[in-house]
């Protein structure tokens, strides 16, 4: 069978991009493994909840009156209308237990007052602080994302200091009190590295984006934005495969023409976008040892980036009962954010800090009468989980659960007793569910030295197109966009031929 395009995966990119194709009249199959579409973006039933897989705060919706990027991609693709969306009017709550409890407002004047009320020591750095990520950020806007031709020091003397300076020497700059560099910087778990790798843009890009777009949640879960893309790229006469596995891209002459499904079914065409991981796609999917070298060739220096360790909780109370009142909450070990990355590369989750969300503080249609669903979640790679033996993986998890949750009771007494259901993953269930090396969910580790900045997500192989986390920023916004751009690039090429 001949198809104009096929999309290999079914997470945000894919869906985005056969969505947008189907919507131009392009002649679009999508293939995904799994047997519900979504990747990342999926819901999953245990008893009377459904519990949101991945989705915590989306970034760059913006308001209707002031709208951010991704406000705009959901539109042009259709689904905008579709669904609800739920603002958020706090960024999170912060807790070292005996250190610091702070709560930070969705805005930057809110953001500052809270922070100089709690370090009044450091009151001018932080009104100084938070006006320079602005400034600097504006440049960023101008000279990147609006791709002024005419970029030069002069113009943008903050873009060109601090682009890719790492956070941590940038916080130094500003600040002395460690904890107050902590609690600026919780959302360096969204990145996956901590601030002494992470770079400075990526931060920035994340105070600002959230601040000033606000944090959003998708009413009924990320699993309603995935069955409505899938619904538009159906009404424009799209074709799916589910429960099927692309195993080979056909290439002849540096040329696709198709692929081979693990049932040994092939399907004709003359472009192909995946958005399955760039290992899957470069090193399994391509035969000839030659194109696939030279593929990867970009890729040498990068390493497969964190997974998660998740506990699902549904519980049989309301939530204020056990002393939650804020959607997103960062509870951490230590306020010291590279000891915290260390943890995530030990299976042990004694000391680890971790994310603790509460959906249904915004949105009560998540769950039952009475119920509350809260999701437990802390950073880890997957090596040391791939180390323990089979018959000893169940226990562990379990183990690794109790710790957790033993921690979490500190700040919410009584969460223990209240879990009605629960369900635990480890970056082993990720690896199983997203067919992704190591569980990644934010794709390869999100260096700058690995971003679209020095990479292309374009791999050399004529009509090949690779669209989501492993080619370029993870993240919901970012990979819906990059499932668009991938798309319009297909459009564009098709046109012009
Ligand atoms: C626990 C967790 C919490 C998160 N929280 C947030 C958050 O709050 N905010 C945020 O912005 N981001 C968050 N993320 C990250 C975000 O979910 C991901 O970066 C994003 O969803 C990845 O989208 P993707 O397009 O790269 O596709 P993926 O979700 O990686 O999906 C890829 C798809 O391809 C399919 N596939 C793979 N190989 C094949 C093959 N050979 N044949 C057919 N199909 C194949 C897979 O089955 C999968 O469906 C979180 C992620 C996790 C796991």
């Amino acid at each position: 069978m001949e198809y104009d395009v096929i999309v290999i995966g079914a997470g945000n990119a894919g869906l985005t991009a056969a969505a947008t194709l189907a919507k131009k009249g392009v002649k679009t199959l999508l293939i995904e493994k799994h047997n519900i579409p979504g990747g990342c973006a999926t819901s999953f039933c245990r008893g009377r909840f459904e519990f949101e897989v991945s989705l915590h705060q989306l970034s760059g919706m913006g308001t209707p009156e002031r709208p951010g990027p991704l406000r705009s991609i959901l539109d042009s693709v259709g689904v905008l209308d579709t669904l609800e969306f739920v603002q958020m009017d706090k960024l999170y709550r912060m807790v070292v237990p005996g250190l610091v409890d702070i709560t930070l407002p969705a805005n930057k004047e809110g953001i500052v007052s809270e922070l100089q009320a709690k370090f009044p020591e450091e009151k001018d750095a932080i009104k100084k602080f938070f006006d320079f990520v602005w400034q600097f950020f504006m440049e960023v806007i101008g000279a990147f994302y609006l791709n002024d031709p005419d970029i030069n020091k002069k113009k943008y003397p903050l873009y060109y200091k601090y682009a890719l300076k790492d956070t941590q020497s940038v916080l130094n700059e500003y600040f002395t009190n460690p904890i107050l560099k902590a609690v600026i910087t919780p959302y360096w778990t969204y990145m996956g590295l901590p601030p002494s790798k992470l770079c400075f843009s990526d931060m920035a890009a994340l105070l600002f984006s959230y601040a000033e777009f606000k944090p959003y949640h998708i009413k009924g879960g990320s699993q309603m934005l995935s069955n409505c893309l899938l619904e538009t790229f159906y009404r424009n006469g799209g074709e799916a495969l589910f429960n099927t596995e692309v195993q080979k891209l056909l290439v002849k002459n540096n040329s696709i023409y198709g692929v081979k499904t693990s049932d040994g079914a092939e399907f004709q065409s003359k472009y192909v976008l995946s958005n399955a991981s760039a290992i899957s796609t470069f090193v399994d999917m391509l035969d000839d040892d030659n194109v696939s070298g030279q593929v990867i060739e970009p890729y040498k220096g990068s390493s497969v980036g964190t997974s998660f360790f998740t506990i699902y909780c549904g519980l049989d109370c309301e939530y204020d009962k056990i002393g939650i009142n804020e959607e997103t909450n960062f509870i951490c070990n230590t306020a010291n954010p590279e000891y915290d990355y260390e943890l995530s590369k030990v299976v042990d989750t004694d000391q680890s800090s971790f994310i603790v969300t509460c959906y249904n503080v915004f949105d009560n249609a998540m769950v039952p009468e009475g119920t509350s669903q809260v999701v437990l979640v802390t950073m880890k790679y997957a090596d040391a989980w791939l180390k323990v033996p089979p018959a000893q993986y169940y226990d562990e998890k379990h183990r690794c659960a109790e710790a957790m949750l033993n921690n979490a009771e500190k700040v919410f007494p009584g969460l223990v007793s209240h879990i009605e259901e629960m369900e635990i993953a480890t970056p082993i269930t990720h690896m199983r569910y997203l067919n992704h090396p190591g569980g990644g969910a934010y794709g390869f580790d999100q260096y700058v030295k690995d971003s679209t900045l020095f990479i292309s997500p374009k791999p050399p192989i004529n009509g090949l197109y690779c669209a989501g986390s492993w080619y370029g920023s993870a993240g919901y916004q970012p990979t819906l966009t990059s499932g668009h751009s991938a798309a319009m690039a297909i459009v564009k090429d098709i046109r012009n031929k």
